[in-house]
């Protein structure tokens, strides 16, 4: 236990500092100042290595949380670092981006602030890049055995590092023209600079796992054909059907999905020449009056890219209630609590509009000019209009962020001809295969939209189920299973 009377001493929990918002809306890196070694080991002090620690379960990883807080607290980051990429592949995406289940069940958090677990977590690892510690760990054997990973998202990674550190032949296929899936293209910078993804894959190609962007399985190379070419395949491939809003004025123009507008955003901070005549990207905030259909993370991001993209206004809809300011009693402890969150975005501008509902989109000369709205209330378990509450809102830019509705059912799935659940994810048993004997899937395609923590939990279960499929027993761990679960 890193100091029995830690939690005493430190009663206080301490997080970073956001950077000033003048200064971070105009260069889009990570919204974070640096942390202290010192105040980051009084923080891990607080940790009370409880006998049962719910972080534990809280963490679809399994993190060894108290662990690594006790190992920071001695100043022995190095074995810290051995102990964290034991459960995750991927620390210094986590580290950044997951809410953070594990703090949400800490033992501290009954009746304190809880530990800062996620803090700990990012600075193990960035500390460890720095200090040269995270190097290629290839594998002694090769198994001979090859296997196909479609979509190189967190699962299509955890899943590819697995599977190539057991001995095989595992190349990763993506579409996209980048490897990274949401990391990539999803999550704005400011949330997560793309260099972190980069030194990964670095890492990755030197251990001997192969990349091809621009290739659409199922298009571009047919199932029939990765199928004869690999003796196993791991579909990752995400939920990337995105939920529409099918009401009136839907076809004008000014009214895009969440996922057409951000990863612009991304393009131009890594680089790419993607200005139109006018020297904007092809879908920009800057000058609009922006009007942003979602609550949730990805309408948050939206929201962030708007303002460093330089939008006029910002509203961001939310058709539910703005929750309590506090735990909900429907989310008692240890549970992941429904409450009011503040993200770096929100802090930034614009303003958030609770329980409404838009009625309408309005036109003038084929483009969005207008929202109709009102406001709801709930009854009976549904939405109500609260008569007399119409309002209209002026907007030159729609964005919906409405969330996903499952994978797409393109050539890929409907080729391989695997059975979907009724919610539409690919239907997978314990040790993450498909209908299809050799055919696995992991992340957000077989459990529907849901959290970069959980992507890493399921490609590294899903890369044990393709190795005791492969070679008859497995080594790798499996921190999940599907019927277990609890779905988030
Ligand atoms: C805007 C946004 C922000 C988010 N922010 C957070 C966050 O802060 N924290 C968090 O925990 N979660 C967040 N999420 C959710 C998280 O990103 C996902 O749960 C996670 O990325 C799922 O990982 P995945 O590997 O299953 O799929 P994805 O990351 O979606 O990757 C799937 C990849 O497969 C590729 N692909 C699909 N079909 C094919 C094919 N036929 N051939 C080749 N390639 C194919 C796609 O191009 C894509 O690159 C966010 C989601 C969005 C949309
Ligand atoms: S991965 Fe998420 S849940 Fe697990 S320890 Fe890190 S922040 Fe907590």
């Amino acid at each position: 236990m890193a100091d029995p009377r830690g939690f005493l001493k430190h009663t206080h929990r301490e997080t970073p500092q956001r950077r000033p918002v003048d200064l971070r809306l105009r260069d889009w890196k990570e919204v974070y100042e640096d942390f202290s070694h010192e105040t980051l080991q009084n923080q891990a002090a607080r940790c009370m290595d409880c006998g049962i620690p719910f972080c534990h379960n809280g963490c679809p990883l399994g993190n060894l949380i108290p662990e690594w807080n006790d190992l920071v607290f001695r100043d022995r980051w190095r074995d810290s670092i051995e102990r964290l990429h034991a459960t995750n592949n991927f620390p210094e995406f986590t580290g950044r981006l997951c809410p953070a289940p594990c703090e949400a069940s800490c033992v501290l958090g009954i009746n304190q602030d809880p530990v800062t677990i996620k803090q700990v977590e990012v600075e193990i690892i960035d500390n460890a890049f720095k200090e040269g510690w995270v190097v290629p760990l290839p594998p002694d054997r090769l198994t001979g055995k090859k296997v196909a990973v479609v979509g190189s998202g967190p699962a299509g990674l955890a899943a590819a590092q697995q599977l190539t550190r057991a001995g095989h032949d595992v190349t990763v296929f993506e579409r996209a023209d980048r490897i990274g899936g949401l990391l990539r293209y999803g999550i704005p910078e400011f949330k997560m600079e793309k260099r972190h993804i980069d030194r990964r894959l670095e890492q990755m190609a030197a251990e001997g796992t192969k990349f091809q962007t621009g290739v659409n399985v199922g298009v571009d190379l047919t199932v029939e054909q990765m199928r004869s070419d690999f003796d196993a395949v791991v579909l990752a491939g995400g939920a990337t059907d995105a939920r529409d809003l099918p009401i009136p004025g839907r076809e004008l123009d000014g009214i895009h999905q969440a996922m057409e507008f951000l990863p612009w955003a991304n393009r131009v901070q890594l680089g790419d020449s993607v200005v139109g005549e006018d020297g904007q990207p092809p879908i920009t905030a800057k000058g609009k009056r922006v009007v942003i259909i979602g609550g949730g993370d990805t309408g948050a991001d939206c929201l962030g890219t708007s303002h460093r993209q330089g939008a006029a206004s910002v509203h961001q809809f939310e058709i539910m209630p703005r929750p309590p300011e506090t735990r909900a009693d429907t989310t008692p402890w240890p549970t992941y609590p429904l409450m009011y969150r503040v993200s770096s975005a929100h802090e930034e501008g614009g303003e958030r509009v609770f329980s409404v509902n838009t009625e309408e989109f309005i036109g003038k000369d084929g483009h969005v000019v207008a929202l109709k709205v009102n406001e709801v209330e709930m009854k009976a378990g549904k939405f109500e209009k609260v008569e007399g509450s119409d309002f209209e809102l002026e907007a030159d830019l729609v964005l919906l962020a409405m969330g996903f509705v499952g994978p797409e059912k393109s050539g890929l799935i409907n080729n391989l001809r695997v059975e979907l659940t009724d919610r539409g994810n690919v239907k997978r048993d314990d040790d993450f295969q498909t209908s299809v004997p050799g055919v696995f899937v992991a992340g957000d395609m077989g459990r529907g939209q849901s959290l970069i923590v959980w992507a890493i939990a399921e490609g590294r279960a899903a890369a044990a189920g393709v190795d005791k499929y492969l070679m008859g027993h497995s080594a790798l761990p499996a921190p999940i299973r599907p019927t277990a679960a609890p779905q988030r």
